[in-house]
Formats: C-alpha cells, sequence, structure tokens
C-alpha cells in the first residue's frame, strides 16, 4: 500500500532525497493556454462555453445573484454553520495580528523614509471545487483579504452541474457568513483568466490567490506579471517526522486524511523507529478500507510520492524534513516543542500528539493555504502579507539632500549613468563636484 526507503547512512542533497509526485505544470501550459485567450477575448461568453465543457452546466451568467448567497446561508445545516463561525472567528484572531503598521525612519535630520503598508485594490480568491469542494478555502482566503484592508474582493469556484450551474453552497453560504458577495461560477484556468483580464461582470483583478488543481497553477504561470499570484499550489502533502514515542494509530489517520485530497497528494513518514513504521504500515490498510474515499486514498499512498522513510535518528530525520520542506509537517516526537523549533522549511508546522493537520485545515486559526512542492523553503503561506504591498514614502529636504548629493554624484558616475548624477547637481546650481 505504501513504499519503504531506507535513508539510513544516506548521503547527499536533503532537497533530493525524498521522492515528489510528476506535475508536469509545463505540459499543462499548452491546455490552459487557448483557454486563457478565449477568456481574453471573448470574455463570458467564452467563460459562459468553457463551463459546459469541463463543469459540464450550461449556465446563463457567470455572477451569482445575491438571493443565492442569501439563501444558502439560510438553508445551511445549523452544525456547519457553528463550525464556520468558529473557523472564521479564529482565523480572525491570528490574521488581525498579523496587521502591518506603517513605520517611518529618520535617517538623517530632514531625511525620512517611511515605509506605508497599503492593499491591493482588488483580490481574485479562487476556490477549488473539482474534486471536492472547499468552504474552508473560502474562509482562508476571504479572511487574510479583509484583514488586510482589500476593499474589492471577489471569489470564484467551479459550477456544480447538480446544484444548477452555482457553486456549491456551502462556499456560497462562506462566502455570505463573509460579508463577500461578488462570487461567480467559474472554475480551473479560466477563473485565473477572468480575474486577470476582466470578463464581462467581472472587473480586473490585480492578484489572485488560492490552491487549485495543474490547471489552476498552470493558468498562474502564464497570467503572472499581467496579475499577482500567491503561489503555483500543488497537490497537498504531510509528513510526519516521529519517533517511538508516537502512536501508529494517530500516525495513519493523519497519513489518510491529507491523501484523501487528491490521488497524488503525498503522505510520508519519517521516522527513526523501525518498530513504528512497521505498526504505521500494518494500520494503514485497517483504516483506508473503513474509510468513505478509500479508492483515491490507495492510490495515493501507493503513489511514488508517498513513503514510509527509515532514518538513523531525529537529527537526521530533521535534515530530511527540512530538505523535503512539506506543506504540512507533524512533529511527533518526545518533546516535540524541542525538535519543531530546528525545522526551517515546512508551511506549518503542527507539534505534538494534538496538533494533526485536519485541525490547521479547519479551525486552528493558521492558514491552510501554504506552499507546496518543496516551495516552502522559500515562500510562506497565504496571510495578510500577501494581500499588502509595502511603498517606500521617501522625503528628504533640501539641506539632507545636499549632505548626500556628492555621495550620490559618485555612485552615478561608478554605474556609467552622469544624468543620474546630473538630476542632483542641478538641484545645486551644478556645483556639486562632478568626478568625471
Ligand atoms: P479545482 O477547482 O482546482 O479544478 C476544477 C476545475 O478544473 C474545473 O472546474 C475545470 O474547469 C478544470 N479542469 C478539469 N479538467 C480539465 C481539463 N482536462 N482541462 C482543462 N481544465 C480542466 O478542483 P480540484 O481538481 O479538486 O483540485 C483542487 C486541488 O487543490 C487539489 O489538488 C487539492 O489538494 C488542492 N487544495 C489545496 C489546498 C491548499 O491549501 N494547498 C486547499 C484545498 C485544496
Amino acid at each position: 500500500m505504501i513504499s519503504r526507503l531506507d535513508l539510513r547512512g544516506a548521503s547527499g542533497d536533503p532537497r533530493d532525497l525524498l521522492p515528489r509526485a510528476d506535475l508536469d505544470v509545463e505540459a499543462a501550459l499548452e491546455t490552459v493556454r487557448p483557454i486563457c485567450d478565449a477568456v481574453h477575448h471573448r470574455g463570458e461568453a467564452a467563460l459562459i462555453e468553457l463551463t459546459e465543457k469541463f463543469d459540464g452546466v450550461r449556465i446563463d451568467s457567470i455572477r451569482v445573484p445575491k438571493e443565492a448567497l442569501d439563501e444558502a446561508a439560510e438553508a445551511l445545516d445549523p452544525t456547519v454553520r457553528a463550525a464556520l463561525q468558529e473557523s472564521i472567528r479564529r482565523a480572525r484572531l491570528v490574521h488581525r495580528e498579523q496587521r502591518r503598521t506603517d513605520h517611518t525612519t529618520a535617517v538623517v535630520p530632514g531625511g525620512t523614509v517611511t515605509e506605508r503598508w497599503v492593499p491591493v485594490d482588488r483580490v481574485g480568491l479562487y476556490v477549488p471545487g473539482g474534486r471536492a469542494v472547499y468552504p474552508s478555502s473560502v474562509v482562508m482566503n476571504v479572511v487574510p483579504a479583509q484583514e488586510a484592508g482589500v476593499p474589492s474582493i471577489a471569489v470564484a469556484s467551479p459550477a456544480q452541474k447538480e446544484f444548477g450551474g452555482l457553486p456549491h453552497p456551502t462556499i456560497l453560504a462562506a462566502c455570505a457568513l463573509l460579508g463577500v458577495d461578488e462570487v461567480y461560477s467559474v472554475g480551473g484556468a479560466q477563473a485565473i483568466a477572468m480575474f486577470a483580464h476582466g470578463a464581462g461582470p467581472c472587473a480586473r483583478a490585480d492578484l489572485v490567490t488560492g490552491p487549485g488543481n495543474i490547471y489552476v497553477a498552470a493558468a498562474k504561470r502564464l497570467l503572472k506579471g499581467r496579475i499577482g499570484i500567491d503561489a503555483e499550489a500543488g497537490p497537498t502533502e504531510i509528513a510526519v517526522l516521529a519517533d517511538a514515542t508516537a502512536n501508529p494509530v494517530h500516525i495513519a489517520a493523519d497519513l489518510i486524511s491529507q491523501a484523501e485530497h487528491d490521488v497524488v497528494a503525498a503522505a510520508v513518514l519519517v521516522t527513526d523507529s523501525p518498530e513504528l513504521a512497521d505498526a504505521v504500515e500494518a494500520e494503514l490498510p485497517r483504516q483506508v478500507e473503513a474509510t468513505r474515499h478509500s479508492a483515491r486514498i490507495a492510490e495515493a499512498l501507493a503513489g511514488k510520492q508517498s513513503a514510509i522513510v527509515l532514518v538513523e535518528d531525529i537529527d537526521q530525520g530533521l535534515d530530511v524534513v527540512n530538505g523535503y520542506a512539506a506543506e504540512h509537517l507533524e512533529i511527533q516526537t518526545a518533546d516535540a516543542p524541542a525538535v519543531a523549533a530546528r525545522v526551517r522549511n515546512a508551511g506549518a508546522v503542527f507539534v505534538g500528539p494534538y496538533a494533526p493537520v485536519s485541525l490547521g485545515d479547519y479551525a486552528a486559526g493558521s492558514n491552510h493555504v501554504l506552499p507546496t512542492g518543496g516551495c516552502a523553503c522559500h515562500s510562506s503561506g497565504l496571510s495578510v502579507q500577501s494581500f499588502l504591498r509595502g511603498i517606500h514614502v521617501v522625503a528628504y529636504d533640501e539641506q539632507a539632500l545636499a549632505d548626500v548629493a556628492h555621495h550620490v554624484v559618485a555612485l552615478a558616475d561608478a554605474e556609467d549613468l552622469p544624468a543620474h548624477g546630473a538630476a542632483i547637481r542641478a538641484r545645486y546650481d551644478w556645483k556639486v563636484p562632478n568626478p568625471s
């Protein structure tokens, strides 16, 4: 069901030790290019055709009527409503603390640099809806955008045939609970193109965020620059670093929980305990058989991206998981906080036996839109910061500029850009010495 990898005594770049799924975003570019072009040139008409082609439902208009949002909120199961409200409350607590304040540095008397944090004007948030529906992703996208102060927020999610071409009602209800009323029944690459170019009732956005499948990732790669993107989120990943003190039943359940997302999802256990490895391996089929999406999970666990990995000790385990840079990393060892403190690369770290990834998926308060595919070595998950720009505001008076003028002129000259120096010298009747 899951392969074994023995890395005891292995050497080499830790970034290459664990296999990943083959995800050929470059090849998908060829698929999404005509889709994005069609949206660019033919707007809403193309979006309606593409929705019929890929989601199997003919819609009259891409914009979800306000009444549909209100009705979905009304009809929402009270248990799910309470859970969403608690998820939103916790996410707000965490993301509100991420707000940035403007800061002014007095560089010299009369010379200041202020960093002003300004939210993007308009953002498009993508909420996946192919294999599964993700109202939790509405929360994880919308809350940081709102806390950042983005004035215009639109959500897109695939049209669902069984709901008359609207996005899934729980997604609509989550939008309504969050006060977002601009929602589009559009999925896949065409949703990213809609935000990048504008189409019909949907105005062009400055930034698009949110996870999605390979077509969503390819469209982000294609249109990046035309529109800002958060990341090309790939299939989900869980790595668990565990020692002999960990509970194999819990670990198997956690690996399965992320394998449930996608047949190419990665589930990796890294352990220095052969006994734990055996116990988890024995436990996995028992739990997979009993769960609803067992076929999808079995395929994900059997994929080359999933493995039980044996290491010499927890130090080597840390090297391996730091090299892998998982989207989600659980630490289930004795003294887990101390081990977690040594993690350098991970989208999010879950510490100890009572912080499973599922908690972070829904209700820890942390964000679940996280870097995948090893990108956690250079990127962060979605946060308030993702929706802000830091603008440097430079204010120097006459004397402050005069005091530094000779340095600017010297550096401009060293770069063979004398006109840069001239822009300073002109202000002082050309009296600043010109080195050349
Ligand atoms: P999706 O909404 O990303 O994609 C569905 C859309 O794909 C469809 O509407 C359709 O337009 C398009 N599509 C399908 N087949 C196509 C084809 N052959 N050519 C062109 N377009 C096509 O939903 P999904 O497929 O379920 O993928 C969601 C992904 O998001 C999963 O991999 C999941 O693991 C991931 N995810 C990640 C996070 C995170 O935080 N990292 C959270 C939730 C979901």
